[in-house]
């Protein structure tokens, strides 16, 4: 006889969207059974884990790719405001998490760090100038610096800049102070810790969902246990599947309509990890540049400082590269199980329309040492290769769907799917990812539980662990401002 537990909520997969759902859902309904299913050891141990992401708090501040220049030469920021909104939502919910003492130290996961964007070339430098002015029409971006002086650029990076050929190529920069370094995995983990002192919640180990399946108004989730391989079922009025790059195959397992036509593509990742002190030191930012023409937007060069179990780290990358993979600790059949009859069209077809993105993922992952230390000379041009060793990252699933006009698309955000009778929901996707995992959340909530939403008790609790909850930021300067200076003192920033 198979081992039959009851819940209200299951969450699939212990990583920052499950943790941040999870806190979201008992702080705001202490009576709900809230199990959660994870296949490996631990909490965050696939892209939530410090090594595998980059740690940006993205805000916009410095990602060039969320302000493309438009056909007519304006800068399109409608983006970075969305982004740069959504991580004030982020940092206000960790905030309540911290004053209500549910996470402890703020600088175990969070961390003041400028973030820098940094070009070369003319173009290049009219771009930054053009995208900083077009920034400063919005407070979100207020404190903003912009400098083509190379001495000035030298004070805010000088590994950037030493040894740096200016006298036949114009450089610019901007800064901004209130950019973050986050330990998404630090924080995943303290999240659980306090999730599992509440009662009615339990998180599972070892356990592996491998099928899911609804019976009148209950899904039944299929759990193995990875140590005995016994199955057992998890039996749920709710089901979120977090599984990063495990989402899709368990949301095509689904079978809800809404599912149909979705697919993957798998992206890998790897960094240079610094392991000279001395020159970890010397660098104090986030410094983004621009993707090079052709490649997609993961692929964006950055050398950043990280804070990772109280260490000042400092990486540059990533480089990504061609895989069949869906998770780090995953299976190199994911891609190919993953094929169905309804989103074969799409994905061949999204495929042949990206041909030159999977040529420049094989390219990226026969890179040898030497062409990776040329691509880090570009934004440190003294590095050496002795003082730099190749760590792996985390794995990204790139959505692919379906499209009227196209037949098949290749999306390179993040994306929820749900049922129509709102008793599923799955996120695809990774960027910008854990940064904006608040404000995903509340958009599922508000899909998905609609009318507990419009209690009194939801909507009081909300404003209250998130001050500026169902009002606009981008267009209240007055509120915004307010916000950050509640948030950069209880997280211990710099404002
Ligand atoms: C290289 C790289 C750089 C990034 N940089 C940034 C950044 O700088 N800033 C930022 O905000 N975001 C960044 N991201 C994105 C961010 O890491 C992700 O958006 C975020 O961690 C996703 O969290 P998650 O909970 O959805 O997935 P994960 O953290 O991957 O957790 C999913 C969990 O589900 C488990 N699981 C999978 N399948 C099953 C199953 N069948 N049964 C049970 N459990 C299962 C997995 O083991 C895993 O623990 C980056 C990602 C990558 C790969």
């Amino acid at each position: 006889m198979q081992k039959v537990s009851k819940a209200d909520v299951l969450l699939i997969g212990a990583g920052i969207m499950s943790a941040t759902l999870g806190m979201l859902l008992k702080l705001l309904d202490n009576s709900l059974q809230i199990r959660i299913v994870e296949r490996l050891d631990s909490a965050a141990a696939e892209s939530s884990d410090a090594w595998n992401n980059a740690g940006t708090g993205h805000s916009a501040f410095c990602e060039l790719n969320y302000t493309p220049e438009k056909a007519d030469g304006s800068i399109d920021i409608s983006k970075a405001i969305k982004i740069a909104e959504s991580f004030e939502t982020s940092k206000q919910f960790w905030s309540y998490l911290v004053t209500n003492n549910i996470v402890e130290k703020p600088q175990d996961f969070i961390r003041s760090i400028p973030h820098v964007s940094f070009v070369w070339g003319d173009n290049n430098v009219n771009y930054l100038r053009k995208r900083y002015m077009a920034l400063q029409q919005n407070s979100l971006f207020e404190g903003m610096q912009f400098s083509e002086d190379d001495a000035e650029i030298a004070r805010w990076v000088p590994l950037v800049m030493k040894d740096r050929d200016t006298n036949n190529e114009a450089v610019a920069a901007t800064k901004m102070n209130l950019g973050t370094d986050v330990n998404f995995g630090s924080l995943t983990r303290c999240m659980f810790n306090r999730l599992l002192k509440f009662d009615d919640v339990q998180v599972h180990y070892g356990q592996e969902v491998e099928d899911i399946e609804k019976h009148d108004d209950y899904w039944h989730v299929k759990v193995k246990d990875e140590e005995t391989g016994n199955n057992s079922f998890i039996v749920a009025r709710f089901v979120f599947i977090g599984a990063g790059g495990g989402s899709l195959p368990l949301l095509l397992k689904s079978g809800i309509p809404e599912a149909e036509g979705y697919g993957g593509f798998p992206v890998s990742g790897q960094w240079l990890r610094c392991t000279d002190e001395a020159v970890i030191q010397q660098h104090h930012a986030k410094v983004y540049g621009l993707a090079k023409v052709g490649s997609p937007p993961m692929s964006v060069p950055h050398l950043d400082t990280r804070w990772i179990k109280g260490k000042q780290e400092l990486l540059f990358g990533p480089f990504a590269g061609f895989t069949t993979k869906f998770l780090r600790h995953g299976s190199a059949f994911d891609l190919f199980k993953s094929v169905k009859t309804d989103n074969i069209k799409p994905m061949v077809i999204a495929g042949l329309h990206n041909i030159p993105l999977t040529k420049y993922l094989i390219e990226q992952l026969m890179q040898s040492p030497e062409d990776r230390l040329e691509a880090l000379k570009e934004y440190y041009p003294d590095a050496k290769l002795d003082e730099w060793e190749l760590v792996v990252a985390g794995y990204r699933v790139q959505v692919i769907k379906k499209d009227e006009k196209e037949g098949g698309i290749l999306e390179f955000g993040t994306e929820v799917v749900s049922a129509a009778d709102r008793s599923i929901a799955a996120l695809l996707g990774a960027s910008p990812g854990a940064s904006t995992a608040v404000s995903i959340m509340l958009d599922l909530l508000a899909r998905c539980f609609p009318e507990k939403l419009k209690q009194d008790s939801w909507q009081q609790k909300l404003k209250e662990m998130i001050p500026s909850y169902g009002k606009s930021l981008k267009n209240d300067s007055a509120l915004l401002a307010r916000v950050r200076k509640n948030t950069t003192g209880v997280l211990g920033l710099e404002l």
